[in-house]
């Protein structure tokens, strides 16, 4: 019997349908064997179909679940999803600024769900950039989200604009830089990372399914589990996108509900 785990903690928030949000991250952690620890951010109010509401949770009682498992708890990695607004970003930075050790912490930059719905309004961009970025190992933004972030226009088709974008993103103040290649037109989905001053490319074939719900929220929370249990950057990457790609082929008969299902974790 295994009598001690990684831990992750996520700052994110909850998807009652489970595709998607803590529900998704927390699977994903106890997948890898890595235990997880959750501040939920806001709760949202969806299914398969789409997102019915979102309740943010006040940023007093964020701060209150945050402290209450870092007193207690040594965290090995920090994985950050929905945050809202831009209050809940300045609060989540500076409770960050409280933990003990220097755990990875890789930011998801959620801007909205994959049916649409904004999770985060645009004026709260800046603020993202200016106080997460900073205290980020690495942020995964996919291409809408990196052309939201960069100013820089769709379709981001090729590997020297998305590189270009990388090193937008960098010079924001993200150590590293996943850009995730999924919602391009191409067959095959080619992620981009910048790490240590160096390009490294993934691709793999694009897997064909409905149930995509949660895709981003998983590689974030997989990525985050890799380097917890000590793998460098570049290698959590790429056994997080094998991980992905599994889960995405073994859920793709899934029938949860009629919209777009979850993943098998
Ligand atoms: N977080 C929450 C709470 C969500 O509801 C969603 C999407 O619905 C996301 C994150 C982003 O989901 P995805 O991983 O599909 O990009």
């Amino acid at each position: 019997m295994r009598t001690s785990y990684k831990t992750i903690l996520t700052l994110a928030g909850s998807d009652g349908s489970g595709g998607a949000g803590i529900q998704a991250d927390i699977k994903t952690f106890a997948a890898l064997e890595c235990y997880g620890l959750s501040v939920i951010t806001a709760l949202t109010a969806q299914n398969t179909m789409g997102v019915h509401a979102i309740y943010p949770v006040s940023e007093a009682c964020v701060a209150t679940q945050f402290r209450a498992i870092a007193s207690d708890i040594a965290i090995d990695a920090v994985k950050i999803g929905m945050l809202g607004s831009a209050e809940m970003i300045t609060v989540v930075a500076s409770l960050l600024k409280e933990l003990k050790g220097k755990p990875p912490i890789i930011l998801d930059t959620v801007l909205g769900s994959s049916g649409g719905a904004p999770l985060l309004p645009p004026d709260a961009l800046p603020i993202l950039k200016a106080k997460l970025f900073p205290l980020s190992s690495l942020i995964t933004p996919n291409l809408p989200e990196t052309a939201l972030l960069t100013d820089m226009k769709l379709p981001l088709s090729t590997p020297e604009s998305i590189e270009a974008a990388a090193m937008k993103l960098q010079q924001a103040g993200a150590a590293s830089v996943l850009i995730k290649g999924g919602h391009g037109e191409e067959e095959h989905c080619s992620d981009c990372l910048l790490h240590n001053n160096r390009f490294f490319w993934f691709s793999s074939k694009k897997i064909l399914t409905n149930n995509t719900h949660g895709t981003g929220c998983t590689l974030s929370s997989a990525i985050a589990a890799f380097m917890a249990r000590g793998e460098t950057t570049e290698n959590a990457v790429g056994k997080a996108k094998a991980y992905l790609n599994n889960a995405l082929q073994a859920g793709a008969d899934y029938h949860f509900g009629s919209g777009s299902g979850p993943l098998h974790h």
